[in-house]
């Protein structure tokens, strides 16, 4: 764990109150060079309408995951996520981890086990350090 872990974290978990989705509220922050270079929080694309679920309470299919925000918002701003610290607070599935691994992001701390553990197990594959803090 390092010095500010906690306090990223905190900071996710703040921003994953944006989140207009009902199920699950998930936050995520882009840190490099002690600096926050990105956020996201899961919700629809651009342009859609705020809500997440269907009718019957099933989540859209095109609603990105905080990860997938976080890691477009940079794309989009002429900055670069490479040797980036990803902080999230719930564990990447196994979609966003793809996406982390190509991003070159090299460490994802998170706060929360999510029940699948196949997005981490890929992460660690890749040789991205991983780390679960409290
Ligand atoms: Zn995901």
């Amino acid at each position: 764990m390092e010095k500010f872990d906690h306090s990223y974290l905190q900071m996710a978990a703040i921003w994953a109150q944006n989140s207009y989705c009902k199920r699950r509220k998930v936050g995520a922050l882009i840190v490099k060079d002690r600096m926050i270079i990105s956020d996201g929080y899961n919700g629809t694309p651009s342009g859609f309408e705020n809500i997440c679920e269907d009718e019957t309470g099933v989540t859209k299919p095109y609603v990105l995951h905080a990860e997938a925000n976080a890691i477009t918002k940079v794309a989009k701003s002429g900055n670069s996520s490479k040797g980036a610290t990803l902080y999230v607070t719930a564990s990447p599935c196994l979609e966003c981890a793809k996406l982390i691994i190509q991003a070159g992001i090299t460490r994802v701390v998170y706060k929360d086990e999510y029940r699948l553990t196949d997005g981490v197990d890929l992460l660690r594959k890749a040789g991205i350090e991983v780390e679960k803090v409290d």
